[in-house]
């Protein structure tokens, strides 16, 4: 596995290192490293043969109003693009909402997706289904297929604080482990 992609629209904070082992104290001065460019670089420090890209953009959420069509339609189409050049996306996302259109765009492109998702007092770790043509009733849901509301701006309700400012220094280092061992199961054969 040589080529890594990140996407991210944010710069690195001092409450990131402790967390996010790519950054360091350094990542966080003069306003922080752009998150996706730093993270690629700091892959490419660990082990130069990687090939590791780094985008800053926002992912377009459901539920959020669309500020300036042509932005959200460009970052759209660069989604459109990393998705068909990878085999796999690992949703490490902040919102359900963020969640949904990399979900339905993994679906649609028949890729691999793997996901987490942190809550205050437990967390998820799945992978969505892919469509199996010669079992097509075997086929697993998404992270979406059983919620009972659909995903909305959480952005200004008062639950909005993030539980991976809060609780994820312990449990993102143990969301990773079944999530990566997950995907090199699927990869290698041995998940159905
Ligand atoms: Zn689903």
């Amino acid at each position: 596995m040589r080529k890594i992609t990140f996407v991210d629209n944010g710069s690195v904070s001092f409450s990131n290192p402790v967390r996010q082992p790519l950054f360091d104290f350094k990542d966080c001065l003069g306003g922080g490293a752009e998150k996706a460019v730093r993270a690629a670089e700091s892959l490419k420090e660990i082990y130069p043969g990687v090939d590791s890209n780094g985008y800053k953009m926002s992912v377009p959420m459901a539920g959020h109003p669309i500020i300036d069509e042509g932005t959200v339609k460009s970052e759209f189409e660069t989604l459109q693009q990393l998705v068909d050049e990878h085999d796999a996306i690992f949703l490490l996302m902040d919102t359900r909402e963020s969640r949904w259109l990399p979900t339905v765009m993994g679906k649609a492109a028949g890729k691999i997706v793997m996901n987490a998702a942190l809550g205050f007092d437990s967390f998820v770790v799945m992978r969505h289904g892919a469509k199996d043509t010669a079992r097509p009733e075997q086929e697993l849901g998404c992270y979406f297929c059983n919620d009972v509301v659909a995903p909305a701006d959480v952005s200004l309700s008062p639950e909005d604080t993030k539980p991976s400012e809060l609780t994820s220094s312990g449990p993102s280092p143990s969301q990773i482990e079944p999530l990566t061992s997950s995907a090199l199961s699927l990869v290698q054969g041995s998940l159905p």
